[in-house]
């Protein structure tokens, strides 16, 4: 082990009290004190002469006490005026000893730092670090001086000793922190060397272009961020080779099952459900487990992919189950594949956290001794005392609102049965290829790129909500039609109940507008069982309007609404608008999605609206959401860890995601094991978790 490798208690003066500080820093190694990096610095390198002074601007001064006194403001302070060559200002001192009093005589040669600010006598320093001079002055600071991250009870020039004292160590030994990026690659990828990111980062030299400092642009920044993300990306193809060095159980084609289910489907599979349906069928006929993320914009037909993939599994003497994020979904897609299977002669469970009593006793017996081929579900499929009798695949809808540990703890289901189950992942988040490649790389990607025919794309408007009386016409003369209609409700406020409430509200008015419908509203906080009692009666026709809160983002499948309100649409993400607005245009009726937005609208929100006019392509939406909001956002901020991230910022380091996979590539052909260490550095502890979930 390198010095670097000990605990952080190696270090000189640090007892077990400080070393419990500093790993409420995450840092528990003399190493992790090196990669513990500052916020911002402050420029002590030179004297700044008064005359120069800005307020918000910090910087030394040096000059001569003109006069000081004690003056009752508002608070009683000590007031010290100090003069250079080109100007004068103000120390001020709120708190103040007798003995710093006497301290300031005229004449007195003083050299202070702090933040200028506008006070009542001009420019004054409040509270300033100061040193009285004697003879000749002594030098200033010959570098930034770096401002840590601390926690209570850590002073910043603690802390700052200490990273100077492991520094310190790294320059005796330099080897005891290998750069694990071989210089051939960082000659091709334009990387500054380790040591010297660290070194420029902790101690900037005084003439560092300070605006890339603080923007976190400067090359030192970069090439740490781009290792963190390198590092996080070969965490996850380590996590992939892990699952694949599993045994999965090899599942060809079931032939007759699927040939059965096609010919019961009131429709044929569009060509790009076929297509993804051969790849998924090629890594299921194989003996290592799948991963594979399947893309398909909202309406695209993932479900029935899904229910393929699954009719393999059982035609192969295994189960399959799928989980989905929501419960309002889980059992929307209980109900399709009960429909779909049972004919078939195929028993469908369903569990979710709300199932309880008995009804959850019988769903686990059924499949744990193997009667239910299928399962569907929310995230209570992970919970410890589900278990199958043999799990051969796994499909998650709706990734994006998964975390990877939440996926990978589904691989731990199929083990009672000595395999591990093929994965089938479903988004409707289409992903930019680049970033898809970072952010999965531990899984495949296929894409159906084509809806199903006789689809009719959505007529989107907006419409300011003084308008809000032609909107209720316009659902008027649409169900007057025999057509259906949704209204979504939206809130700022993350709480549930407001939301619920003000949908009720919502309900009520429009109950009032239109007598003559028949409304129905679906919120979070009703029951499952209401909530499937409304759908149903909302897909049967028996109501005109649903009004909804977001609940209905995902997934939900009625043809005939042809018409969505969505209120206070600004309030929404593009990608979240998009989801609701596929809730319709999946008949043959010409649809329309009318934004109902509450003005004034900031240049921000216009221009997110206008992208909702002017394109109905999943893709082209993501890729401006990725713009506007960032792939952080965009990918929600469980995704893969990436937002738990110690340098990288997705946002700002964007463009570096992108270059991600290829710096990978290179370096596992050079240098293959450079990549656990990599992992160990940037991950800890969570590096070895990946791997065993
Ligand atoms: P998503 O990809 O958003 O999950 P779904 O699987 O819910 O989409 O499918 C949306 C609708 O399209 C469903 O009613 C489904 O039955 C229908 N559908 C799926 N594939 C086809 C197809 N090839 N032809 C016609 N309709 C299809
Ligand atoms: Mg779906």
């Amino acid at each position: 082990m390198s010095a670097l490798e000990a605990p952080v208690t190696a270090l000189k003066g640090i007892g077990e009290a400080l070393a419990a500080k500093l790993v409420r820093l995450g840092v528990a190694s003399v190493a992790d004190l090196l990669f513990h990096l500052p916020l911002r610095y402050q420029d002590r390198t030179h004297v700044t002469p008064i005359a120069t002074l800005r307020a918000g601007l910090e910087a030394v001064v040096e000059g001569e006490v003109a006069a000081s006194e004690v003056v009752q403001g508002r608070r009683r302070s000590l007031l010290v005026r100090l003069r250079d060559g080109s100007g004068i200002l103000s120390l001020r001192f709120f708190h103040f000893s007798p003995a710093q009093q006497q301290q300031f005589r005229p004449g007195t040669r003083v050299r202070a730092f702090g933040e200028a600010r506008a006070g009542a006598t001009g420019l004054e320093l409040y509270h300033p670090e100061y040193r009285l001079l004697g003879g000749a002055a002594p030098p200033v600071e010959d570098h930034l001086t770096p401002i840590y991250p601390t926690t209570e009870g850590l002073h910043q020039s603690r802390l700052r000793a200490l990273v100077e004292q492991a520094l310190a160590q790294l320059d005796d030994d330099p080897q005891a922190l290998p750069d694990w990026l071989p210089e051939a690659l960082r000659a091709r990828f334009d990387l500054p060397e380790l040591h010297h990111c660290l070194a420029v980062l902790h101690r900037p030299p005084p003439d560092i272009d300070p605006e890339l400092l603080a923007s976190g642009r400067h090359p030192a920044s970069r090439r740490l961020a781009l290792e963190e993300l390198l590092a996080h990306h070969l965490s996850l193809r380590e996590v992939r080779l892990r699952i694949q060095a599993d045994g999965a159980p090899a599942l060809p084609a079931g032939r007759g099952l699927q040939a059965r289910f096609l010919t019961q489907l009131p429709f044929s599979l569009t060509g790009a459900q076929r297509r993804v349906l051969d790849e998924i069928a090629a890594d299921l006929a194989r003996t290592t487990p799948m991963l594979r993320l399947v893309q398909g914009d909202v309406g695209s037909g993932k479900t029935v992919v899904a229910a393929m993939a699954a009719l393999a599994a059982i035609a192969g003497d295994c189960q399959a189950a799928m989980m989905a994020p929501t419960e309002i979904l889980a059992e929307q897609h209980y109900r399709t594949f009960q429909a779909w299977f049972a004919p078939l002669g195929i028993e469908v469970a369903w569990l979710s956290g709300k199932l309880k009593g008995k009804v959850r006793l019988d769903a686990k017996a059924a499949i744990l001794d193997g009667r239910a081929r299928m399962v569907v579900g929310t995230h209570a499929l992970f919970q410890g005392d589900v278990h199958f009798q043999r799990l051969g695949l796994a499909i998650i809808d709706e990734q994006h609102r998964f975390g990877v540990h939440q996926r990978l703890a589904l691989r731990e289901k199929g083990e009672a049965g000595g395999l591990t189950p093929h994965q089938l992942v479903m988004t409707a988040t289409p992903i930019p290829r680049t970033l898809a490649m970072s952010a999965y790389a531990d899984l495949d990607v296929s894409v159906i790129d084509e809806l199903p025919p006789g689809r009719t794309p959505v007529t989107t408007v907006a419409v300011p909500d003084e308008r809000r009386p032609e909107v209720v016409a316009r659902i008027r003369h649409a169900c007057a039609e025999g057509r259906q209609a949704y209204w979504v409700c939206t809130l700022i406020e993350e709480s549930e109940v407001l939301q619920c409430q003000a949908a009720e509200a919502t309900r009520d008015e429009l109950a009032e507008a239109l007598p003559e419908l028949a409304i129905g509203l679906v919120h979070g906080r009703m029951k499952a069982t209401e909530k499937a009692a409304v759908m149903d009666a909302f897909k049967a026709g028996e109501l005109d309007l649903l009004v909804a809160t977001t609940v209905i983002e995902v997934g939900v499948d009625v043809p005939n609404a042809s018409l969505m309100i969505i209120e206070n649409p600004e309030r929404l993400g593009l990608s979240q608008l998009h989801q609701l607005r596929g809730r319709v245009g999946r008949g043959s009726t010409e649809s329309y999605c009318v934004l109902l937005y509450h003005g004034p609208l900031s240049a921000h929100s216009r221009e997110r609206l206008s992208v909702m006019r002017e394109t109905t392509d999943g893709f082209r939406i993501a890729e401006k959401d990725l713009e506007l909001r960032g792939p952080g956002e965009v990918l929600g901020t469980r995704q893969t860890g990436l937002a738990q991230m110690k340098i990288a910022d997705l946002e700002r380091d964007a463009d570096l995601l992108e270059r991600v996979a290829s710096l990978a590539d290179a370096l596992l052909a050079s240098r293959p094991e450079a990549s656990r260490p990599l992992i160990r550095r940037w991950l800890g502890e969570e590096a070895g978790r990946y791997g065993q979930v």
